[in-house]
């Protein structure tokens, strides 16, 4: 366990339970410091921020933005962002809405497949949150297409899989500018994903801006960690830690807060947030 989780998702996107919820467990899970970090959307903070106040937590304003580099998927974090910003907020709903279409032509593709879905229920699934594909591999269990969430992405929507549909994405240097013309940092989330040999892309990421990576993630072991680690030391990158946490279940995931992450590389991490005027426990959590 530790003190700091700084890569929580919630309903406002794809998590299962509402931002005060994730922040009440967090709070009862022992932890002091986190970050919510949904994806494209800061809706959930205003919430987050005011059980975070309640329960004595330190919640820095977060969210995961997805870009692309080439064929790989890179998932950004950025913390300490001004949320109310309009030009920020503006290009959350563009990629809100490139959500939108995607879910189209991904239902689409397998009704051609024998799977037809009533997309309004896709969408009474996401509720109010961003649109992502584990709401269609909800709808596919549901309809009995699918045993599992997790066997609906191996088979169809899982990255090159028949059902993943491209959407419109920022390149990764475009995001990180995002996020610093909004007074925020920039961490490369889980860099394992990108490829197995992620360190030309973090090359890359880092002549573009980005001020650190995400190293003690989820359920990495103390080689990979130290290898993350010994890589942000050699660059000059400041480092993170989160548990990704869904409250998915699934078989790789975490709870909140069991993560490898030492207290002292917490304060270190909320230190470089400090040296850089990042403000924590906004209330005004930004509309989505
Ligand atoms: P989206 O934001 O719609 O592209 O969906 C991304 C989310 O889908 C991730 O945050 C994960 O929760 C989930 N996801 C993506 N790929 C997989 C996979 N191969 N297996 C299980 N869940 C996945
Ligand atoms: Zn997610
Ligand atoms: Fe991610
Ligand atoms: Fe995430």
């Amino acid at each position: 366990m530790t003190i700091g989780d700084f890569h929580l998702h919630t309903t406002a996107s794809d998590g299962v339970h509402p931002p005060a919820a994730v922040v009440r467990m967090a709070a009862e899970r022992g932890l002091r410091h986190i970050a919510v970090t949904d994806h494209d959307t800061t809706g959930g903070l205003a919430e987050a921020a005011e059980a975070a106040k309640a329960q004595g937590l330190q919640l820095v304003p977060g969210i995961e933005l997805s870009t692309d580099l080439g064929k790989a998927d890179i998932h950004l974090l950025g913390f300490g962002l001004d949320v109310g910003a309009k030009p920020l907020q503006e290009f959350l709903a563009w990629q809100r809405e490139g959500r939108l279409g995607r879910t189209r032509r991904i239902v689409e593709i397998l009704a051609e497949h024998d799977m037809p879905l009533d997309i309004s229920r896709v969408f009474e699934i996401a509720g109010d949150a961003t649109v992502g594909r584990p709401h269609v591999a909800q709808a596919l269990v549901e309809r009995g297409y699918v045993g599992s969430v997790q066997e609906a992405f191996d088979i169809w929507l899982g990255n090159g899989k028949p059902a993943d549909v491209d959407r419109p994405k920022l390149p990764p240097a475009e995001a990180i500018a995002m996020v610093h013309d909004h007074g925020g940092l920039v961490f490369i989330a889980h860099p394992v994903f990108i490829a197995d040999d992620y360190e030309p892309a973090l090359d890359q990421l880092r002549d573009w801006g980005a001020d650190g990576v995400e190293t003690f993630y989820k359920n990495y072991d103390e080689e990979t960690v130290e290898r993350h680690r010994q890589y942000a030391v050699r660059h000059g990158l400041a480092t993170s830690g989160g548990s990704d946490y869904h409250g998915l279940g699934n078989p790789d995931d975490r709870e909140i807060g069991d993560i490898p992450f030492p207290d002292d590389e917490v304060r270190r991490f909320l230190a470089v947030l400090e040296e850089h005027g990042v403000t924590t426990n906004t209330a005004e959590g930004g509309h989505a």
